[in-house]
């Protein structure tokens, strides 16, 4: 844990090294003390520790100092550490402007000088005013802060980024936290900068881009090794599962995210069904185990990082990166997933991360405090947003197309939804409409039987509307369905040209694409089931047949 400090100003320096000797042998074990004769460098070094989100509990000052008289010292430095406790040293003809700061300033005590014996007058004072202060003083969060505009997207932007990482942050809304104006005051950041993200070490970034704070935050964009036994595209349950598996049978192994790991289901609040945990476990918790198990066993793993093709060179492939880099590579598992469909209606484009999300209930319900939100969507990821954000907002309505939701989502979910109070189902409706200046401010709803359009004020729209393969980026010829979902196993043999393509003898293993050696598991395959379960088994199978694979070649 970070100490504390206690600042000592005196332009006497018979004075400052004596109060500097006697407080330092009684509190160097908890306090770092810094002392100087200038009241102006005082103020410079308060300001620099505020810059790198150091504490300061106690201000000893002398009062008649030739820069700026000690309380006029008090009074700057308070601004920068409201909470810090103040001592003035006096001589005796000072008492009256010591009496006046008591009453102006807040001041805690006056010490005269001299102050000898020290364990009579001045340490008692002090442990007093230092016990008040730790009693009081709730420590400054230490973490990343990001600053900025709640409807701005590229706030929505870094704190999707930093949450889909498992990086925590302290949100400092510009218009309803003071300590912003502070930190933009100090930091002297232009309100066109932000956002801004400020780091513990005191490094500032504004506005930045995501392989900026994947930079910081020491996230890995490099491979290390020249070949790999297995790479694993995507890294959501699928992929981790077959990094683990990867990791444990002892193959050379790379996973790459272009997001953040966790896909799909690090986007949820509660998956209830997945085996062994009875009560549930959040997305971003099985990610992080997950993660951890895959490091353990020496997965690399490169986010964000997006594969952009994918070629063959003799028994090799070929990854190429978005950062132009490539990947050589025996095998590769495609697990890709599926992303959400956007709804295309008026307004929407504009304010997408400003009130409208796609899959984000997690990172934006604490703004939802208080309002009312909409959810699109009857399937099971819109039933779960709506029970996470009904913690939060005073009430949710899910729009849904049908009558019910009894055929598109589970049933614990729909007797949850029934349960909950704050939590309104609005069928046979679409949302038509989305309006406001630069936030969400409304939506129109259309029922879609009688045509009738009504006008509700919204401070979000979560949008949970099915979902499109990951595989438009795949230019080799590996066979996908009509919906753009990737054929595996012997689905690819009914394709008429399969013969052209694949000349091996066997015919493709159970989750093999038409390409030898390229595998494909989770949601992003022809036939998948679309639970965390069988994208997890479906990633640990793939290992066991990548490792025939290799055995055979
Ligand atoms: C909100 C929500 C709640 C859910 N709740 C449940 C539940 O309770 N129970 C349940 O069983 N299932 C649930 N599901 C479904 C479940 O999450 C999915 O079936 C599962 O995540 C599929 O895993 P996957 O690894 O196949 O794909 P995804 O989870 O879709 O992961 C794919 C990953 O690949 C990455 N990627 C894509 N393209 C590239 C590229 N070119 N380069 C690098 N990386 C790339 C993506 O960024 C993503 O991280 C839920 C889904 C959602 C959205």
């Amino acid at each position: 844990m970070k100490l504390p400090f206690i600042i000592i100003i005196d332009d006497d320096v018979q004075v400052l090294r004596a109060i500097q000797r006697d407080v330092r042998n009684k509190f160097r074990e908890d306090y770092k003390i810094i002392a100087t004769e200038s009241a102006i460098e005082a103020l410079e070094a308060v300001k620099e520790l505020k810059l790198k989100n150091e504490t300061v509990a106690l201000f000893i000052s002398d009062q008649r100092m030739p820069e700026m008289e000690g309380t006029a010292f008090m009074e700057k430095a308070m601004e920068i550490f409201p909470e810090a406790k103040k001592i003035l040293l006096t001589a005796y003809s000072d008492i009256e402007a010591a009496i006046k700061a008591i009453n102006n300033l807040n001041l805690d005590y006056y010490l005269l000088k001299p102050w000898n014996p020290p364990e009579e007058k001045l340490f008692p004072v002090l442990n007093d005013l230092l016990d008040d202060w730790q009693n009081s003083f709730i420590p400054e969060f230490a973490g990343i802060k990001i600053i900025g505009y709640q409807w701005s997207p590229a706030s929505h932007r870094i704190k999707d980024f930093l949450t889909g990482n498992l990086i925590p942050y302290k949100w400092i809304d510009v218009e309803l936290n003071k300590e912003a104006a502070e930190l933009i005051d100090i930091h002297k950041i232009d309100s066109a900068e932000l956002p801004a993200v400020l780091f513990e070490d005191g490094t500032l970034l504004k506005c930045p881009a995501e392989i900026d704070l994947a930079k910081k935050i020491g996230l890995k964009s490099t491979a290390l090794e020249e070949l790999y036994d297995v790479v694993i595209i995507g890294a959501g349950p699928a992929g981790l599962a077959a990094a683990v598996y990867g990791g444990t049978e002892g193959l050379k192994t790379l996973m790459i995210e272009k997001r953040a790991p966790g896909g799909q289901a690090g986007t949820s609040s509660r998956i209830e069904n997945y085996l062994g945990f009875p009560s549930g476990l959040s997305g971003a918790d099985l990610t992080r185990r997950a993660l951890t198990q895959a490091s353990r066993f020496g997965v690399e793993l490169l986010s964000p990082s997006q594969v952009v093709d994918i070629n063959t060179k003799e028994n090799y492939k070929i990854l190429s990166l978005s950062s132009g880099s490539e990947i050589k590579t025996h095998t590769v598992i495609i697990s890709t997933g599926v992303d959400y469909r956007t709804l295309d209606i008026k307004g929407i484009s504009e304010l997408t991360g400003a009130g409208v999300y796609y899959g984000s209930a997690t990172a934006e319900a604490h703004s939802c405090k208080g309002k009312n939100v909409f959810v699109v969507g009857g399937g099971n990821s819109a039933g779960q947003a709506a029970m996470y954000l009904s913690g939060f907002a005073e009430k949710v309505f899910i729009v849904i197309r049908r009558s019910s939701l009894d055929s598109t989502m589970s049933r614990y979910l729909i007797d949850q939804i029934d349960k909950t109070k704050n939590i309104s189902i609005i069928s046979n409706s679409n949302v038509v409409e989305v309006k406001g200046e630069n936030r969400l401010e409304c939506i129109t709803l259309e029922n879609t039987k009688t045509g009738q359009q009504m006008v509700n004020e919204a401070v979000a729209l979560f949008i949970f509307i099915g979902a499109r393969p990951v595989t438009d980026w795949i230019k080799l010829n590996i066979f996908k369905d009509s919906k753009g979902f990737i054929e595996t196993g012997r689905d690819s043999c009914k394709y008429e040209n399969f013969k052209k393509i694949w000349k091996l003898e066997r015919d493709p293993y159970l989750l093999e694409t038409c390409i030898p050696g390229i595998f494909c598991a989770g949601d992003v395959r022809a036939g998948a089931m679309n639970r965390v379960a069988s994208a997890v088994g479906e990633g640990a199978m793939a290992i066991k047949l990548v490792h025939e694979y290799l055995v055979s070649v």
